[in-house]
């Protein structure tokens, strides 16, 4: 049997569902579970689902201020000839990070295009928010876990589960 593990290659990305606490997500998410920003995850999320989350962090700004809540927002390039489509044929978007409370001071970094990985996945608030898993219950008792497969029994996680439980809450 050749030898699967190299230590050498980056880890896989596996599928799971992420959230901040109650206030953003859960989201369906990829990402590798040894990435790490002090203990905190680096999730990447299709287009449809930076969607949703951008629509719920306009939301929050708009809730608790916007010194306090960064927001995302996806830029649909519509009716640009010959440019409003990438080579697969879906329109193409531009998906944008803004930091308010450092936008006053002229940071460059206050806001940035997030451009998509290898797999058009777009990494939000990676080594900046605290994002963690979303776990939810597994009937074989051994929970919380948080893949999509239980590492336990094997059991996938069934679609749309509800993912109500988050760590260490009772
Ligand atoms: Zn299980």
């Amino acid at each position: 049997m050749p030898d699967t593990n190299q230590p050498q290659q980056p880890t896989p990305l596996i599928e799971t569902r992420v959230c901040i606490d109650d206030t953003l997500g859960p989201f369906d998410a990829k990402l590798d579970p040894t990435n790490r920003w002090n203990g905190w995850l680096s999730p990447y999320f299709t287009l449809d689902t930076v969607r949703e989350l951008a629509a719920r962090t306009q939301q929050m700004a708009e809730e608790y201020g916007h010194d306090s809540v960064d927001t995302i927002h996806v830029f649909p390039v519509l009716h640009v000839a010959d440019g409003g489509t990438d080579r697969e044929g879906e329109p193409r978007a531009v998906v944008v990070h803004i930091r308010w409370q450092y936008l006053e001071d002229g940071a460059e970094s206050a806001a940035t295009i997030v451009q998509p990985n290898d797999e058009g996945l777009y990494g939000i608030g990676g080594w900046e928010w605290t994002w963690h898993f979303a776990t939810w219950p597994c009937p074989c008792d051994n929970n919380p876990w948080h893949e999509t497969r239980c590492e336990f029994c094997g059991l996938h996680r069934p679609e749309g589960a509800s993912a109500d439980q988050t760590d260490d809450r009772t």
